[in-house]
């Protein structure tokens, strides 16, 4: 084993949110570094509303600072003048008029008229000879840094760029960060925040990289270097294990692998159950490289294709032809199976720099996925065209996240027909038979399901969101994560109710939260009649080998026994003595550790 700081072992259980177990040296990921590649001109009328987010991010910042010198413990008491000095910086003129200034005389967008503050005041420091007071210039840095975070314009240093094999520890990641990690060097991550349906963590999944969230505080224990297991399956976390733990991970491990590779072959069977009745069972993906894995696996399409990660990708929103490039290549790939292509779902916490998401209160509630695309229809119209346009290379189908009423369907769907008469105008092929549904993740969706219906050709249930807005628990928040119930009895009877309007409309319901992917969900799923579920690749032979193992006349029956039950805890207590009896065979240790 080469060097590594010694120390003295350290447990830790945070959400177990990818499984996998992974044995290696920590890289601690400082994501405070905020660097702003953008400078814009902003509109003679804009100016004011500028200056004003200026501002209410700078007092933000202040609140902040207030907020960490309020808590400090009472041995940290003495430092509280660190505090003192940033709310100071904040104060001076140099720092906060200038900037305002500049916003107002060369119209520039907040972020860069804080970033030539800075660099004035950079300059003005490095002609000050006390090598201490030199040094207070990282305080103004600091200070920037958290109003630039709170002005929302954030590019962080990219993790593309760590080439050791190493285990990111964070206190948070972005999708921008997970969607730039370097595959062949992270071998896995663990985060202070998060929950289990947070991006960063779905993400993970994609990756198979083992991946725990919600440790609270790791990043004050974990050294840089020091010698960690983390275990995505159960959410154990252990920093300085001694060599007989290494070796207990490194049998486990192998266990593991040979579980996984026997469960494989399952993929490529029907997923149909005992007695005759079949489900399609599809991939969620993110990226265009996932589509083999997910053939691999035994996807019989993809059933949900998430596209913001296009746009956070790269430095500048992406063009119609790269779009289209990406959308033909997915539905080639995949062909004669379907993709469903959602259009991008961008807000919440996939935030890009480039387009005018601003920060937002309250991003779960704000601008975000169709409502951004209603606003922005420039930007929404050329994804939907390259959606069409790659619709003739395979079998292509469109899907709008966030719908609340008929309304968002209606102007959707009148923009799409917009679109269409534009390709005709052009001369530009698509197929004129696309389907086009809409993911039901929004309550007031579920209770108006009857009228969208009729307005659709399909549901896709996101029950990541959907149990997100339903129980008002952030899905990302770790202090509320215990809430966050899959089997909340009103999560059940919403997608009852849902499937139950679907099939008297006629059309046909897909579930692609990660509740599919759960295989404590599935009998219920199944006996409920939702008729796809969409998942991410990984876990599609464990989905499969349940749904084969499953009796919908039995599954029906136990249906009764579990909508009988009150509570989310009496439900799942419910739910693993049925699973137990269902599927004998599986190690319940790699139940747990495939999503139950
Ligand atoms: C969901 O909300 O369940 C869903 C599948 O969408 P996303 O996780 O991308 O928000
Ligand atoms: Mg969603």
């Amino acid at each position: 084993m080469s060097e590594r700081p010694a120390g003295k072992l350290k447990k830790w259980k945070g959400i177990a949110v990818s499984p996998g177990i992974v044995i290696g040296k920590a890289r601690l990921v400082d994501r405070s570094r905020v660097k702003i590649l953008y400078q814009y001109l902003i509109g003679e009328h804009q100016v004011i509303k500028e200056v004003d987010r200026f501002k209410e991010a700078l007092e933000a910042a202040k609140q902040q600072i207030n907020d960490i010198k309020n808590k400090m413990p009472d041995q940290l008491k003495k430092h509280a003048f660190i505090m003192d000095t940033h709310l100071m910086i904040m104060e001076d003129s140099m720092f906060s008029t200038a900037s305002i200034n500049t916003i107002l005389q060369e119209k520039i967008n907040a972020e860069w008229a804080l970033k030539k503050s800075v660099q004035d005041i950079e300059t003005l420091f490095t002609q000050i000879e006390d090598p201490y007071i030199k040094e207070r210039i990282v305080d103004v840095q600091y200070v920037a840094e958290r109003v630039l975070r709170n002005l929302g314009g954030k590019e962080q240093e990219s993790l593309s760029e760590i080439n050791e094999r190493v285990i990111i520890v964070a206190h948070e990641l972005s999708p921008g960060d997970t969607s730039s990690i370097n595959i062949g060097k992270i071998m896995g991550f663990i985060t202070d925040v998060g929950g289990r349906t947070s991006h960063a963590a779905i993400m993970a999944q994609s990756l198979k990289i083992p991946a725990v969230v919600g440790l609270e505080n790791v990043t004050q224990h974990v050294q840089e270097g020091c010698l960690l297991i983390v275990d995505g399956g159960t959410g154990e976390v252990m920093i300085h294990p001694d060599d007989d733990l290494i070796i207990q991970y490194q049998e486990r491990q192998l266990r593991q692998e040979k579980f996984d590779s026997s469960i494989l072959r399952m993929g490529h069977l029907p997923a149909e159950t005992t007695d005759g009745h079949r489900i399609a069972v599809r991939a969620n993906i993110e990226f265009l490289e996932e589509v083999t894995a997910a053939k691999d696996h035994g996807a019989e399409g993809i059933g949900l294709y998430r596209t913001e990660f296009l746009y956070l990708r790269g430095p500048r929103v992406p063009t119609e032809e790269e779009l289209f490039e990406d959308y033909k290549q997915v539905a080639e790939i995949i062909a004669p199976n379907p993709v469903t292509i959602r259009t991008m779902d961008m807000g919440g916490d996939r935030f890009s720099s480039d387009l005018s998401l601003g920060k937002q209160p309250n991003p779960a509630l704000g601008l975000r996925a169709i409502r951004f695309c209603l606003r922005e229809p420039k930007i929404f119209k050329t994804q939907l065209r390259a959606i069409l346009r790659a619709s003739v290379f395979g079998k292509v189908q469109i899907m709008f996240p966030m719908i609340s009423g008929l309304q968002e369907v209606l102007d959707t769907r009148r923009i799409l027909q917009e679109v269409m008469e534009e390709l005709d105008r052009g001369g530009l092929p698509f197929d004129r038979n696309i389907k086009a549904g809409i993911m039901i993740e929004v309550p007031s969706a579920v209770a108006v399901a009857d009228i969208l219906a009729k307005h659709t050709d399909f549901f896709s249930i996101g029950t990541n969101d959907l149990i997100q807005y339903a129980l008002a628990i952030d899905r990302g928040n770790e202090h509320v994560a215990f809430m966050y119930q899959p089997f909340h009895p009103a999560i059940l009877r919403m997608i009852r109710q849902v499937v139950e309007v679907a099939k008297a409309a006629g059309i046909k319901v897909a579930l692609c939260g990660e509740m599919a992917g759960d295989p404590l969900c599935t009998f219920i799923l199944v006996a409920l009649g939702v008729n796809e579920l969409s998942l991410n690749p990984g876990g599609i032979p464990m989905i499969k080998k349940i749904i084969r193992s499953i009796s919908m006349e039995k599954a029906k029956g136990d249906l009764e026994e579990i909508f009988r039950q009150q509570t989310a805890s009496a439900v799942l207590e419910l739910v693993k003595q049925k699973v137990e009896s269902l599927i004998p065979d599986v190690d319940k240790q790699f139940l747990l550790a495939n999503g139950g």
